[in-house]
């Protein structure tokens, strides 16, 4: 009997799957998968259910709505002040998954080199390498996730294609400074190489920091592919509608990956999120800000439970060194003992290295209501005893 793609079938279910499924099991707080709890903003899925009852259910353009295309040219030009040409320059996808899958098989050509930096998001690897480029991986280590700058130039070589970069950052919630970004950029100069940039958690910046976006400098501007994800930006992962911004010689080919993948995007949800880009400052400030309210709230609990925890810069995530709490076992252990015996499930960091990884941190998702948060930090305290 033959059988399925290996590349693809060597793959297990995704930890976040797993995880869910197994918080379903045994009535977990889920803190493993990073999904908010809500329901998003009132007006925005007012604006899709409206659309959806009075008829916007039909294929729309390949390309994306041009309302949706136009908001995203105008939401690059508000927060990073980016010239872009809506109709030449950006397209709609499926969520941001498939905005990246749709970049590296617009881009890569068998034998292409591909840099990644673990911890990675774990759609990256398996769709790089059934594109048939060689993966050259570099590792940020906990817990301080630098940069290691002579790592990253080894795994550069001429026959680099692009490097895929997210800022900010899952699991580390690190976000990448300007001078990080103006050294990969460099790099990119001289080995004439393209990036794609994940940037879903754009607006999820905490502590007055700013999300710098790599196609802003010098000479990034046709080498980026630029991603979003109105999941992220306005709580509604299940919507996935993505958007991607780049040059036209690099869209031009990602247009076509996209056009054999999904096709199109539901142009109800299309018409919300172009709505929804347009919000006022407000808005994306209260994202930010509320997140990190809720990043204080877990992080402080966790804290007084006996978890060492890391700095968290973006993202939904937090990630904590369980060594303090005299656990014996690796991550995944850990993981799926909270999970089963205090009911709170959170994912192993290693799941996010290709080679396994340190073995002692476990990252938690606080984009959820700070009932759950305080639900999930009583389990812990009774579980720990403290
Ligand atoms: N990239 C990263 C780093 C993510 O964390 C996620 C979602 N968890 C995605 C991409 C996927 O975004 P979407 O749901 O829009 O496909």
């Amino acid at each position: 009997m033959k059988t399925g793609n290996a590349i693809l079938s060597s793959y297990g279910t995704t930890i976040f799957e797993v995880m869910s499924r197994l918080a379903q099991g045994v009535g977990a707080v889920n803190l493993g998968q990073g999904f908010p709890d809500g329901n998003g903003p009132d007006d925005v899925v007012a604006v899709a259910a409206d659309y959806l009852r009075n008829g916007l259910n039909q294929y729309p353009s390949m390309m994306g709505l041009p309302e949706l295309r136009q908001a995203v040219a105008q939401h690059n030009k508000r927060f990073y002040g980016l010239d872009v040409d809506w109709a030449r320059e950006v397209m709609v996808t499926s969520g941001g998954t498939e905005a990246i899958t749709g970049a590296l098989f617009g881009l890569i050509e068998p034998g292409d080199e591909v840099v990644l930096i673990e911890p990675l998001y774990d759609s990256y690897l398996p769709i790089v390498r059934r594109a048939g480029a060689v993966p050259r991986l570099v590792r940020l280590e906990p817990p301080d996730w630098t940069l290691p700058r002579a790592a990253l130039a080894a795994a550069f070589s001429d026959k680099t294609k692009l490097i895929l970069l997210n800022s900010p950052m899952n699991p580390c919630a690190k976000v990448f400074t300007t001078d990080e970004l103006e050294f990969i950029a460099a790099l990119m100069l001289r080995h004439d190489a393209f990036a794609v940039c994940d940037e879903v958690y754009e607006h999820i910046v905490f502590d007055g920091g700013r999300h710098v976006s790599l196609i802003t400098l010098p000479g990034m501007r046709d080498r980026v592919v630029r991603i979003g994800s109105a999941g992220k930006t306005f709580s509604l992962t299940g919507w996935k509608v993505g958007y991607l911004t780049a040059a036209p010689e690099l869209l031009t080919p990602i247009a076509k990956a996209h056009q054999f993948i999904t096709f199109t995007t539901p142009p109800n949800l299309q018409k919300a999120v172009a709505y929804g880009l347009g919000k006022d400052d407000a808005y994306f400030d209260s994202l930010a800000r509320d997140l990190e309210a809720k990043r204080d709230r877990l992080g402080r609990g966790l804290a007084e439970i006996g978890f060492e925890v890391l700095p968290c810069h973006g993202t939904y995530f937090i990630t904590t060194d369980f060594r303090p709490l005299g656990f014996n076992g690796d991550d995944a252990a850990f993981c799926k003992w909270i999970t089963t015996e205090a009911k709170v499930a959170a994912v192993p960091v290693s799941a996010f290295y290709d080679g396994g990884g340190v073995g002692y941190y476990a990252r938690f998702a606080f984009c959820k209501e700070n009932a759950s948060l305080d639900e999930a930090l009583a389990r812990l305290r009774r579980h720990f005893r403290k």
